[in-house]
């Protein structure tokens, strides 16, 4: 029997709602193996700031360190909300990029994904999505101009200024374009390398990296593309893309563009990965404008489930299993408020109404060998 020490940072928003429904998913994945989970919930983001004085406090940190794996729900107020925060004490600033670089999680994966059965959810034509949308973006998560050093302050000419600086070294491109390299050997062998480089040095030395390591992968096709080029063909021909790999703050805006072509966020589930522990997240925020309504979609809270069974405790059929099952509630004809319009068709079922149809159809499934 195997047991496995899990933190659960709720968040703030949705972050409880669609947290609930992940927990149901633990619960029977337990039953239907040989594995407990010993799950902590522990302060995280903007609720804990306003609980316990700091969005990152010392208890979650220890709980954390000591886990195997850590899932996070997204974390985060309305921008008014917010203001009422210090800047530093914001739970961006405060508790997901600590949380970041305290783990070191180089590499953040967010797949893209909708089965041709599941088109009518995208806002993009049949003809488009064809055999469905099936990518996986890699996304460089420690370093760039969200971790690079900041200042503001008052010119010489009186006039206020800030100063970010996007840094990165070799060592830190090479290691997040190996595991890009290394996945697209599992799947298509096509890698699409995201940059600016007509524009940004940084973007540059990323391409040499890039070029330096092909060879490696002599199977890997890679193909260039500039960001903003590739924010226009995401909508285009989603299809050419399997692989793509990119800095932060490119892998930031493209991979909400990815959850805008699916149909919604909700649809964004992610692992971000350290040299020894990761961590699972959805994708997107915390939705102030549906929290507390029973209306969100808890995909991307269950499908972060599905990548820590695989990724952290090597459970890749069981996995495999809670992503049919989740797909196969689509498949029946049901969806969660924010993928169709009333009168679309489908019967719309709420946040744990969809916990709970994952749990009946993953229990009706035959238990990993
Ligand atoms: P958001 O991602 O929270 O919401 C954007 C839109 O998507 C909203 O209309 C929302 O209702 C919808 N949406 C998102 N997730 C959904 C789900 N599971 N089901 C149904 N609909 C869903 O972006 P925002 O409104 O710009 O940000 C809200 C807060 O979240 C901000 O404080 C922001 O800083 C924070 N944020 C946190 C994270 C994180 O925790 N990793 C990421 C992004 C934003």
């Amino acid at each position: 029997m195997s047991h496995y020490k899990i933190a659960l940072l709720e968040g703030d928003g949705i972050g409880p709602e669609i947290a609930r429904e992940a927990v149901k998913v633990f619960k029977l994945v337990e039953e239907r193996n040989d594995v407990t989970f010993e799950i902590t919930h522990c302060d995280f983001g903007a609720g804990a700031y306003f609980k316990c004085g700091h969005p990152f406090p010392d208890e979650t940190k220890a709980v954390c360190d000591a886990a195997d794996a850590i899932i996070k729900g997204p974390i985060g107020l309305s921008h008014e909300e917010s203001q009422k925060i210090p800047v530093d004490m914001q739970p961006e600033r405060g508790a997901l990029l600590p949380m970041r670089r305290r783990y070191n999680t180089f590499a953040n994966f967010r797949p893209v994904s909708l089965p041709k059965a599941l088109a009518h959810f995208s806002p993009l034509k049949p003809e488009i999505i064809g055999e469905g949308i099936d990518i996986v973006m890699v996304r460089e998560l420690v370093g760039g101009l969200y971790f690079g050093e900041k200042e503001v302050g008052v010119n010489e000419q009186g006039l206020r200024y800030v100063r970010e600086t996007l840094e990165y070294d070799e060592g830190q491109i090479s290691r997040v374009v190996h595991e890009a390299f290394k996945l697209s050997m599992r799947r298509k062998k096509v890698l699409h390398n995201i940059h600016k480089s007509n524009v940004l040095k940084s973007s540059v030395l990323w391409n040499e990296v890039v070029e330096e390591i092909a060879p490696e992968y002599p199977e890997v096709e890679v193909r260039h593309v500039l960001v903003d080029a590739a924010a226009t063909l995401l909508c285009l021909n989603p299809g050419q893309f399997d692989v793509m790999v990119m800095e932060n703050m490119f892998g930031d805006i493209l991979s909400d563009q990815g959850g805008g072509i699916l149909g919604s966020l909700g649809l964004m589930p992610s692992s971000c990965k350290g040299p020894d522990k990761s961590y699972y997240e959805p994708s997107h925020g915390s939705a102030p404008d549906i929290a507390g309504k029973n209306i969100a979609n808890p995909y991307s809270m269950i499908g972060s489930v599905a990548m820590m069974l695989e990724d952290s405790f090597g459970m890749a059929e069981e996995s495999r299993n809670v992503w049919r099952a989740m797909q196969s509630v689509f498949g029946e004809g049901f969806s969660t408020p924010d993928l169709s319009k009333p009168g679309a068709g489908v019967t719309m079922i709420n946040t744990d109404e969809f916990g709970d149809k994952v749990v009946e159809a993953l229990a009706a499934m035959p238990r990993p060998a």
